[in-house]
């Protein structure tokens, strides 16, 4: 489940299995996808994440 998070008036969106933030929904949910079919990050996704 993507979870939502806001902070400083950005909304961002985080992977539930491995935790990563996005600023878009989709690539999260692309990730957690990805996380739930292969138990590991796709690079091709993570790449998109962003740090807090
Ligand atoms: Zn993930």
């Amino acid at each position: 489940m993507v979870k939502e998070i806001e902070k400083e008036g950005k909304k961002y969106y985080i992977c539930g299995e491995c935790e990563f933030v996005y600023d878009s929904k989709e690539w999260a949910q692309k990730c957690e996808d990805c996380c739930k079919e292969h138990h590991s990050c796709n690079i091709e996704i993570t790449k998109h994440a962003v740090k807090l």
